[in-house]
């Protein structure tokens, strides 16, 4: 069983004690409703890294909507096991107060690479992520960390992070787990009626198609998304928010795909907001 601390203090006595002895460590941050795409980032962790932190929190600075923090599912018995099961050393679960004692003054505001796709549509979100991060690189003080290609611009955001600020943490991009008809493993899959399940997987099925076309020899981004967003139109049970080609290092849009670009979108099944993103490479 790994060790499930709540606490920074005991945390801090942990990753202490494993540089003492010179371990590295591997740091995996979540918001817990642990699935397998979760689980195929701890396992790179563990096959890379001496101690393999995971860290539990489901960080109220990132929620631009106050419902979606209430309902998003906390699993934490069922998440402990999976660690257990994956060979996980320790699983940090701090408490909204642990981590926040006060509202922050001090946050990690961050430019350009948050104002397309998530960011334009989730105001604060990316400062929220990447001042959580930054707080848990500093309490956990990995060698490496690991994040899923899944959320490309969080990816993004996570390396400008590092780079801009000098951080000395290796980021590790992981590819998206998929379920077996395309649909992107997500903790709020969970919350999707069997009829939305159903029709969820449209989005990876324009982003395939946006794909397609790129590898085909279509240069104009329009054309492609055009064709991407009709596709989603076409689903009266699915509302598209967006759809976009963006380049990979700053997910601004693209014009003219002269190079590996990314096809990102987001879509609302009833309630639920799903994303998704695919390497697009002309030929
Ligand atoms: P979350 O708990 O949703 O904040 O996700 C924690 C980490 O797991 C993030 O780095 C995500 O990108 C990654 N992740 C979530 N879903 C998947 C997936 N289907 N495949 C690969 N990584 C994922």
């Amino acid at each position: 069983m790994p060790e499930v601390l709540t606490t920074i203090p005991a945390l801090r006595d942990r990753v202490g004690a494993a540089r003492l002895s010179g371990r590295s460590i591997g740091f995996v941050p979540t918001m817990g409703a642990l699935h397998a795409g979760h689980k195929r980032l701890i396992d790179l962790a563990r096959s890379e890294c001496d101690l393999v932190i995971v860290s539990i929190f489901v960080n109220p600075l990132q929620f631009d909507r106050q419902d979606d923090l209430e309902r998003y599912p906390r699993t934490l018995d069922a998440d402990v096991a999976l660690c257990s099961a994956s060979g996980v050393d320790v699983v940090f679960a701090p408490s909204s107060l642990e981590m926040y004692p006060s509202p922050p003054v001090c946050v990690v505001d961050v430019g350009r690479v948050a104002d397309h796709l998530c960011g334009r549509f989730r105001p604060g979100h990316f400062r929220g992520v990447a001042t959580v991060v930054m707080k848990l690189f500093e309490i956990t003080q990995p060698d490496r960390a690991y994040f899923g290609e899944k959320d490309a611009q969080q990816l993004a955001v996570i390396r400008h992070l590092v780079s801009d600020l000098n951080v000395p943490v290796e980021i590790v991009g992981v590819p998206t787990v998929r379920e077996a008809d395309g649909l992107a493993l997500s903790s709020r899959n969970q919350r999707l009626q069997p009829g939305e399940r159903r029709v969820a997987t449209v989005l990876y099925e324009a982003l395939k198609d946006a794909q397609a076309r790129i590898a085909a020899g279509e240069r104009e981004a329009a054309r492609v998304t055009a064709a991407a967003r009709e596709m989603i139109e076409r689903q009266p049970a699915v509302k598209l928010e967006y759809l976009e080609i963006v380049d990979p290092l700053d997910m601004q849009p693209v014009a003219r795909i002269d190079g590996p670009v990314v096809a990102a979108g987001a879509i609302w099944v009833g309630g639920v907001r799903l994303i998704d993103n695919v390497i697009c490479v002309p030929p």
